[in-house]
């Protein structure tokens, strides 16, 4: 199993690729569905081998790219039942900030998303906590890790990698730590989706935004914050 970071205009996407078929981890904003085809094709691979898109969370940056996608090709696309209707209907949603000065951020998103041609895509399947995702050929299960918001998905595969979506601000300059994203309607529950996420084994994070980590950073992190003890 390999798995490829798709850098997108707002977020990354990741592709996982076995040897029978494809899965996308968040389908991106738009415009990268164009990005999406054509890294599928450079890996010697064609679009129709992807089986399955999981969307972490229905935020724009995250599932933008779908439509575009599935005018492209046919997969089966999934996240948490709380947000289906959002991706089904192309809906807006946005988290408050909580880290200082994103509130001008947030404000502005919701006053220009509006205007955005956001199309739905349909049907969603519903995929609560605990879902084998095996059935469709990926060795992994769906962990729900509210925090960011209340209906983001993770992806916890066998061998401990953690497709974490927003649930947490990968290592960026100047601090390449992980920390807490921008914007979120929970921070408490988000600190405990990492704890859970420690807890059952992820031992390697790969965030939408920024780069990766370890558990071992972001306990650093949970301990730093006062969450975890030292
Ligand atoms: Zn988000």
């Amino acid at each position: 199993m390999r798995i490829h970071r798709l850098r997108g205009l707002m977020a990354s996407t990741h592709l996982i690729e076995t040897d029978s078929a494809l899965f996308l981890i968040d389908a991106g904003f738009f415009g990268h569905a164009s990005t999406i085809l054509r890294a599928i094709r450079r890996l010697g691979r064609q679009p129709q081998e992807l089986r399955l898109v999981l969307i972490t969370h229905a935020h724009l940056d995250h599932f933008g790219g779908l439509a575009g996608l599935s005018d492209a090709v046919a997969f089966e696309t999934a996240c948490h039942p709380d947000h289906v209707c959002t991706v089904e209907r192309g809906g807006l949603l946005v988290s408050p900030a909580v880290r200082l000065g994103w509130e001008h951020y947030v404000q502005l998103a919701r006053h220009t998303m509006g205007w955005l041609p956001v199309r739905g895509t349909g049907p969603v399947i519903p995929l609560k906590d605990g879902t084998d995702l095996s059935a469709w050929g990926l060795p992994g299960r769906v962990v729900h890790t509210p925090g960011h918001s209340a209906g983001c998905l993770s992806v916890l595969l066998d061998d401990g990698t953690a497709l974490v979506g927003d649930l947490v601000q990968g290592k960026r300059l100047p601090t390449l730590v992980p920390e807490l994203p921008a914007m979120a309607e929970d921070t408490t529950r988000a600190y405990a989706s990492w704890e859970r996420l420690l807890a059952m084994g992820a031992t390697r994070f790969l965030p939408a935004h920024a780069g990766e980590f370890t558990a071992g950073e972001l306990l650093a992190t949970l301990r730093r914050d006062g969450i975890a003890a030292a």
